[in-house]
């Protein structure tokens, strides 16, 4: 079976195109500036030279005629025709309370989508876009959603409560949802199938740190707690995102600085994590540059980084009452050797013990970089969000089939 799997923002769309006989990509690319003047179409047919053209794409619905355009291309298409797509898997970010697991999308799940708008302004809108340019363009063509909330709800109401009145949870759904769920999923299996130990068994903290980042108690296979909150912004430090603060300051600063709510939000979602604390860059490597060229506020971005990252694996350790693995993932988590030294280097109370040759090996597989005398494992697992994406659309098809 073959899969599309596609991952639409406000003004940008994502896609995979898998092979599920041996789960291989046949090509991926990506459509930026939907609705701009000169929007970009880079595709990337696997093991051919990258195709990029700019043209004229004003909605999502030509973006992904373009994308199975050039899928079907003769020169740089991969398959012969769109008819040998036999299902679509979306992303989506907000399931709310409704979602549990993928599901294929119907009236029903488009509908709840729809009423999660409100959690969600910036992403769930432009999921629902997606799919409707899927329907327009594939009619027929059975379509699954997967939730970035959905492994999020097993926690307990202890963990995903706010200490609010409980009517703002009543009426609003006012509560903690986390996100990345497909990727905490996702490596927290791999770390066990890493390990050969039962799943049951692990109690695993995973750490999805990229531009957005989030934290993951994992005990026995359930996410009992998560560092991102009704929305992205709570948690750890990132790129561009606050993460935690003092909510007093909210009301503080909008009075003195007569901001609005879309000017406050804006604040602490766009202009404040590395980016506030540099002043140079939202990205880890210009950081990490930065502070090694001697500048003061990159070390100072990175220090605190670090120090919130290692303060959440404190307080999820003792969520979990122990922990037997870390997982490290997604571009900072895989990538930076510097971070993960110095995050394991603060963590020796746990029984941590990194080995630092192990620390410092490229690889895009999974891999331990802990001692053999390490009481806690400590792995890299490099996270593929588009894959669980796809085989949940194929186990969902493959039983409608059945
Ligand atoms: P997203 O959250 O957008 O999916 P990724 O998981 O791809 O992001 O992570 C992107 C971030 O990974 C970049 O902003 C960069 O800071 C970081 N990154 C990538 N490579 C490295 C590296 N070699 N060293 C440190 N950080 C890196």
């Amino acid at each position: 079976m073959k899969i599309l799997v596609i991952n639409a923002g406000s003004s940008s769309l994502k896609y995979q195109l898998y092979d599920m006989t041996d789960e291989s990509v046949l090509a991926k690319g990506l459509v930026e500036r939907i609705g701009m003047d000169s929007s970009i179409v880079t595709h990337k047919p696997t093991g051919r030279p990258d195709v990029t053209e700019v043209s004229e794409i004003l909605e999502h619905t030509t973006a992904i005629r373009k994308v199975l355009a050039l899928l079907t291309d003769k020169e740089n298409g991969v398959i012969e025709s769109v008819d040998e797509i036999q299902a679509v898997g979306h992303r989506v970010v907000h399931g709310g309370e409704f979602f549990k697991e993928s599901a294929l999308v119907d009236a029903e799940a488009k509908s709840k989508i729809r009423q999660l708008f409100d959690l969600a302004p910036l992403h769930n809108p432009a999921s629902m876009l997606g799919i409707k340019a899927t329907e327009a363009n594939m009619p027929g063509v059975p379509q699954v959603v997967v939730f970035d909330t959905a492994f999020h709800q097993t926690m307990p109401e202890t963990a995903y409560l706010y200490a609010i009145p409980r009517v703002l949870y009543n009426k609003y759904k006012v509560r903690r949802y986390g996100m990345h769920g497909t990727s905490h999923d996702f490596v927290s299996k791999a770390a066990a199938d890493f390990l050969g130990r039962p799943l049951e068994d692990l109690k695993i903290i995973t750490c999805h740190i990229g531009n957005g980042a989030s934290l993951t108690a994992v005990d026995g296979g359930k996410s009992v707690d998560t560092s991102m909150g009704m929305t992205p912004l709570e948690g750890l430090m990132m790129g561009t995102r606050s993460g935690d603060l003092d909510p007093a300051i909210v009301p503080y600063v909008m009075n003195k600085e007569e901001l609005t709510v879309n000017e406050v939000n804006s604040m602490l979602n766009k202009h404040s994590g590395l980016l506030a604390i540099s002043g140079i860059s939202s990205d880890m490597r210009e950081i990490t540059e930065g502070m090694e060229k001697g500048d003061a506020h990159s070390k100072l971005a990175f220090d605190m980084y670090e120090y919130r990252l290692r303060k959440y694996i404190g307080s999820y350790a003792a969520a979990l009452n122990g922990v037997d693995v870390i997982v490290f993932t997604a571009g900072v988590g895989e990538n930076s050797v510097v971070l993960r030294k110095k995050v394991c280097e603060n963590l020796t109370y746990l029984g941590v013990e990194l080995d630092e040759e192990l620390n410092a090996v490229r690889s895009g597989e999974p891999r331990r970089i802990s001692s053999r005398n390490s009481k806690v494992e400590v792995l890299v697992v490099p996270t593929n969000e588009e894959l669980v994406i796809a085989r949940d659309t194929n186990r969902i098809v493959q039983s409608l089939n059945a």
